[in-house]
């Protein structure tokens, strides 16, 4: 367990080891395979068994479980450190310790948790969520077609999800489908599906602009068999069950965001303080120490909400996500994180001219991951849209 809590924006020494030694981790291990990932948009098959062994997996998971045994809030802080030397390893681990381990784990039964908890959290097997489809993105709920239909002791999941993060890698993958049949209709399941399961296929998969070394998919289901024991939560509690989910995910994809501006601002300070133009360091001329501390004010300011919001996240207790002042705070946070890090990464380019333009540029490549975290997990405007429904309920 976590030593004495730190408050809203300071770490307790306990965290601030965490952050740390999470900082040596990635930047020895994990920012060397950045170039290479980005350009070629590869993935290296044992990542996650080594982020699994360096003890990276299952962060606020209990070690009964193979967990770590920690919270919510040093999950986001390992999150952080990660994406500062590699977001598109930030991106995928998300999907699978957060989308795919916490939601397990929040919802599963004990049998469930027994058997999918312990390979998830040595990385031997990667996880994913899919909830998104061709035809229902910000309506998710409202426009899904996936569905699964009861028969004998297992469901028939038929459909297409899109651009699921670890799609192409992932072996256990949470999916949401809504169930038809006598009285459940109209509702929306859960399901755990494992790879491989006959009927389940990747269908392609997708390029992407920015975090191109994260795997991303169109999944397939065609009579996929599901075990009705794979069910998570009750028939029918899958909204409530998503819903959760998806708050629990804003509020652990502010420290992306942080994670990534922090190492734009580091990286705009070396290059304002070695490139010289008229005879001077560019970091003599006014306008662009107006930017560094522009970007400055940024970076902390994501800082603090983005740590408030995880604590208040990290104390829910269990089925509380989804509604009410923690729903408008994630989706708040988020909101405004994302946003910030497209200021924080506009400026970081601007700083290295034509430099900051090349592609295969480290400020290049964090600038393309500007836009997704404006867009996965609920767009800006849905976002807005919880916020301004809290505030005027
Ligand atoms: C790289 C990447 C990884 C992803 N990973 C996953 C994953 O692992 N699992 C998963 O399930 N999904 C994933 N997603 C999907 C992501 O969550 C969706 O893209 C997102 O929810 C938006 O849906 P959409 O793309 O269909 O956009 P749309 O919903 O079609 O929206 C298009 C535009 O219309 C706006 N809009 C829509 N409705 C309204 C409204 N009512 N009022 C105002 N504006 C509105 C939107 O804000 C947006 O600007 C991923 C997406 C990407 C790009």
């Amino acid at each position: 367990m976590l030593d004495s809590v730190g408050s809203a924006g300071e770490l307790s020494r306990q965290e601030q080891q965490i952050l740390d030694e999470t900082d040596r981790f990635a930047r020895g291990e994990l920012y060397p395979l950045a170039a290479r990932m980005d350009r070629e948009e590869w993935w290296p098959d044992d990542l996650f068994t080594r982020l699994g062994a360096a003890g990276y997996l299952g962060i606020d998971i209990p070690e009964a479980y193979g967990g770590q045994g920690l919270d919510l809030f040093a999950a986001g802080l390992v999150l952080q450190a990660i994406a500062r030397w590699n977001h598109a390893v930030a991106l995928s681990w998300v999907a699978h310790d957060n989308l795919c381990v916490d939601n397990l784990h929040r919802n599963g039964s004990e049998e469930q948790r027994l058997r999918f908890l312990p390979g998830l959290c040595r990385g031997e097997s990667v996880g994913a969520l899919a909830l998104t489809e061709p035809g229902a993105g910000s309506d998710a709920i409202g426009s899904m077609r996936t569905t699964a239909r009861r028969d004998g002791d297992d469901y028939l999941l038929n459909g297409t999800k899109l651009y699921i993060t670890n799609g192409p890698i992932a072996h256990v993958v949470i999916v949401y489908a809504r169930l038809i049949g006598d009285r459940e209709e109209r509702t929306v399941g859960a399901f755990i599906v494992e790879r491989p399961s006959p009927g389940f296929a990747v269908a392609q998969k997708l390029s992407k602009m920015g975090f191109r070394g994260s795997p991303t998919a169109e999944l397939v289901f065609e009579n996929c068999r599901v075990p009705a024991a794979n069910m998570l939560g009750e028939a029918g509690q899958g909204v409530a069950v998503l819903m959760g989910g998806l708050d629990v995910e804003r509020a652990m994809i502010s420290p992306i965001c942080l994670g990534i501006c922090e190492r734009a601002l580091a990286l705009s300070i070396e290059y304002a303080k070695t490139r010289q133009q008229f005879g001077q360091p560019i970091a003599s001329f006014q306008m662009i120490r107006s930017k560094l501390a522009e970007m400055y004010v940024s970076v902390e300011t994501m800082r603090s909400f983005t740590y408030r919001v995880l604590r208040e996240a990290a104390r829910l207790e269990p089925g509380a996500a989804g509604r009410g002042e923690i729903h408008k705070l994630t989706a708040a946070s988020v909101m405004y994180a994302a946003e910030t890090m497209n200021r924080v990464l506009d400026e970081a380019v601007q700083i290295h001219g034509g430099n900051g333009y090349m592609w295969e540029t480290e400020i290049n490549r964090l600038f393309r991951a500007t836009k997704l975290l404006e867009i996965g997990a609920g767009t800006t405007e849905v976002r807005k849209l919880i916020i301004s429904e809290e505030l005027l309920r």
